[in-house]
Order: C-alpha cells, then structure tokens, then sequence
C-alpha cells in the first residue's frame, strides 16, 4: 500500500481595521448593525465613480509584511479580478494580481507566497419575506473595506499546524494592531488547500489539490483537513482520481461537500486597474512605519524566557494575554523596586517571580474572569500592591492559602495586604511556643492516625499538618508544623 503524505497549504484573509474603506471615505466599521449606512456611490459600484487608495491600509500591509520577513516591491500595483456575483456590484473586484505588496515571508515555520490587499464583498442576507418567499438581501457596509489575503506555500504537512500556524497570525496581526482578526465576526477567514501526496523517485509528489471553503474556526479548518485526508486517501486507495474543485465545510454533518469545479486565473481576465495609478512604496516613510513595530510575539518568547526565566507554557500564555504581559512585567518592576539589590541577585528572585506569574495567570485571571474584566489594570489590584503581597508571601509572612484569600479581598476592596493582615490579623504564625499546644492537642485527640506515624506511614503526617492547618485557619507555618509534627509524633 501507498504512503500518503498530506500537502497543505492556507489562504487567510483579514478585515484591516481602518478608519474609512479601501477606495471610498465611508466608515469602515464592523460594528455597525444597521445594513447600508456607511455606503456611498463607490463602494455600491456606481458607473463613473472613481476608487481612491486608502494610504493607511497600505502602511498597514507594509508592516505586515516587515513583521513576517518579507520582501516589499518598490512599486506594486492594483488590479481587476472580473466575476458576476451579486455581492461585487461592479462585476470585478479590486485586488492584486501579479505584484502583491508583500512577497514571501516565514511565520511559526510556515513559509508565505505572498501577502495582497483587496476589498471586501457585500454581505448577502437570505431570507423569508413576509409572505413566506425566499428572498436575498446585500448589506453593502461590508462591501470595499480593506481586506488582506495571506497565501502560504503548501508547507504544511500536519493537521494540527493549521490551528498553530493561524493562530499565530491572528495574534500577529492583533499585537500589528492591524486587524481584530475576530473569526466569529467574520474579520479572519480561512480557506483549507489539501491535497495527498506521494513519494515519487525519493521526492515528494504532490497529489490534485481541492480547496475548502465556509470554515467559521481553526478547529473546523483541522476537522476539514482530516476529513479531507479520509475522503481523498480512501478515492485514491480504490484506483480513483480526485477531482480538482472548491468544497464547502459542512458542519452539522462534519463533511465537506462539493461546490463547484476549480477555475482557473484566466477565468478572471485579471488586468490592471486602469483608475488607480502605480503605487510607489518609495514615496512611503518605511523607517517611520518600522519604529512604529510593536514588540512581536516572536520577540516576546525570547525575552520573557530569557529575562524572567519562565517556562515554555507560562511563557506562552503571557504572550496570548498582552494585558495581563504588560501588567506583568510592571508587578516584576515594583517587586525590583522594593526589595533589596542583593535579593534580586538571589536565587529566592527567582521564586519571587514565579510568585507573580502563579498569583496573575491562575487566581488574579480566575477573578478577572468571573467579574468579566480582561485587563488587570482595570482592577483595584494595583502592581503595587501585588508586589507587597508576593513579598509577604516569599518571606513566609503569609501562608499560600491565606495570599489567596488577601488577594479576593484586594480584588474586592483594593488596598494594601500589609494593611489588610494586621487588621485581620491573618499573619503566619511560626511561633513555635503557639503551635505546640495546638500539635499535641491534636495528637492526643487522634491515636490512630499517631500510631500510624510511628509505623512508618508518611501519610499520617500529611493528615496532622492538614488539621492544624484547619484549627489555625489557615496561617500556621507548614514547614514549622511539619517539623513539630515529626519531633512530637516520635517521641
Ligand atoms: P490557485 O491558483 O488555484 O489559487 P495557488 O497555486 O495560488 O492555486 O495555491 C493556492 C493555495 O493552494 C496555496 O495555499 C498553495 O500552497 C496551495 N496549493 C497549491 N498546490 C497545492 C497542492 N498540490 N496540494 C495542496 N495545496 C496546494
Ligand atoms: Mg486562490
Ligand atoms: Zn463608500
């Protein structure tokens, strides 16, 4: 039996997040509810209307295009892609054809074709009416807004790189702060390439490609592929061929169904757009558009492992959170602040910083979460005093149990923890003239569970120090009554 390898590749587009659309001064606003409010008598195709280029959609595809390492022509061009459909009412869209403003490129491994600007189709409504027809309606606020198309080369051999690889861009794209990438709004649309490939004299020979439509998410677009893969591999192992064509995802049956056979380019008559000039990227300030570059996530993932020494997976999920990563990084600058230069040079820094990401991405998040907030700043935790109860915690002045619980109440009311534990008295008791009575009361109460100890059974330790934990609400020192516990029991 044949080995079949599959051959992948994407195309994504994404809405740019201008002020006004590609070629007309209507608002560009993926908000508005109401259908054909920002319409005028270019972007609905009127005769003898002319397009004028949107120069900060341009700029923003520049600096897509220097986020992903490509190349950017000296000068690029518009064209005419010519189709009948009710939603591009001039009978040709407005794209690029053979010199996209961005040429190759590499993300998360992925190698790019290029990357081309276009505009954005009418949304079509269908339908009943009220005498029961079946009607089609076109909201054109959605037609001539900015739209980027993101080819790759057919690179990918993994299912699971489609999520990886679109998820990236879509963080990409949002760090660019050039796109919303929303696929639920329709903002980031994925389109699947597939085909099974086959070793041919030690090289990869790719097989017939059919190309998937009507994805809503990554997880669709994975399912499309392995449906794909099935469908395809069980056509070819029974001696067929398969037939290149566009299919649509179908998702309550969790298929891809066939919607037409593929055209080809020529079917399009692409020719340049004769009513927009040559665009000379020359004229563009591409120094200045290059300093405005944020941080890329890339960059992120060196840094925040290299500086803060966290791992791959915390790493990960600060990258995923800008806000919570900012505010990170000021809790961390506050934590240098207070305390001395020797700690910070200590291996103790080190769970200092550990506190930080534990206390933000599990029980800061966990509250931000269920109060709907989505960036700590906006809480009444300040980095300040988050510093002060990490310190409190990695001085052992506070158990871990009792942090958390500061922490809800610093979320609730605000405030400073060292106010908060004096008031409330909830400092961690390490006396060991004030646990002893506590320790014994509990072995005398509880033979069984001693005698086990005397045994040998490690667990009857864990048991003690758990209800003393219980009668001190929480504040003794573990590692105090751990060490009572084990003085007491054998004695
Ligand atoms: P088209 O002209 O039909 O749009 P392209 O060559 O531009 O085809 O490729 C479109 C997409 O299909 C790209 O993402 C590309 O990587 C992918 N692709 C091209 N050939 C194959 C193939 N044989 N198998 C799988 N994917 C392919
Ligand atoms: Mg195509
Ligand atoms: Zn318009």
């Amino acid at each position: 039996m044949k080995t079949y390898i599959p051959v992948i590749g994407l195309e994504i587009h994404a809405e740019l997040k201008t002020k006004t659309k590609m070629f007309c001064g209507c608002l560009n606003d993926p908000n508005e509810t109401r259908p054909n409010i920002n319409i005028c008598p270019v972007c609905m195709g009127h005769p003898g209307t002319l397009p004028v280029a949107n120069k900060a959609a341009i700029e923003q595809m520049i600096k897509i295009g220097m986020a992903v390492g490509g190349e950017i022509p000296a000068t690029s061009k518009f064209d005419r892609k010519n189709y009948f459909y009710p939603d591009i009412p001039k009978g040709y869209q407005i794209t690029q054809y053979d010199v996209p403003f961005v040429f190759g490129g590499n993300l998360k491994g992925v190698q790019l074709t290029r990357v081309h600007l276009e505009e954005d189709t009418a949304s079509s409504i269908h339908q009943k009416d009220a005498t029961g027809n079946e009607v089609s309606l076109i909201d054109f606020n959605r037609a001539g807004v900015p739209l980027m198309e993101l080819v790759t080369e057919p690179c990918i051999r993994e299912v699971k790189q489609i999520g990886e690889f679109g998820r990236e861009l879509q963080l990409l794209l949002r760090y660019l702060g050039v796109s919303d990438a929303d696929m639920e709004k329709g903002q980031m649309r994925v389109e699947v390439n597939l085909s099974l490939g086959t070793i041919v004299d030690g090289e990869l020979k790719f097989g017939t490609k059919v190309e998937v439509k009507n994805i809503g998410s990554f997880n669709m677009a994975e399912r499309a592929a392995e449906y794909e893969i099935k469908r395809q591999r069980e056509i070819l192992e029974k001696g067929g061929v398969i037939d290149q064509e566009t299919r649509g995802w179908n998702d309550p049956g969790q298929k891809t169904v066939s919607q037409r056979k593929k055209e080809s380019s020529h079917d399009y008559r692409y020719f340049p757009e004769p009513d927009i000039p040559p665009i000379d990227l020359a004229k563009f300030d591409l120094r200045k558009l290059k300093a405005e570059l944020p941080e890329l996530p890339a960059q992120k993932r060196v840094r925040f492992a290299d500086e803060y020494g966290l791992t791959a997976g915390q790493v990960e999920v600060l990258v995923f959170d800008r806000p919570l990563a900012g505010y990170f990084e000021e809790v961390v600058s506050e934590l240098k602040t207070e305390v001395d230069e020797s700690r910070v040079a200590s291996r103790e820094w080190k769970k200092m910083v550990q506190l930080a990401v534990n206390y933000l991405t599990s029980d800061l998040k966990g509250l931000m979460i269920s109060a709907g907030i989505d960036d700590p700043a906006k809480t009444k935790v300040t980095a300040e005093n988050l510093a002060d109860l990490i310190i409190l915690a990695a001085d052992d002045k506070i158990g871990s149990r009792v942090a958390k619980d500061v922490l809800k109440k610093m979320f609730e009311s605000g405030g400073d923890p060292n106010v908060i534990i004096k008031e409330q008295g909830l400092e961690q008791v390490s006396d060991e003239a004030l646990l002893i009575p506590v320790c014994q009361q509990l072995i005398d109460a509880n033979p069984g569970p001693a005698a086990d100890f005397k045994e040998g059974k490690e667990a009857a330790l864990q048991f003690f120090i758990g209800r003393a934990m219980g009668a001190l609400k929480g504040k003794g020192n573990p590692a105090v009554l751990q060490k009572l516990f084990r003085e007491l029991l054998t004695k």
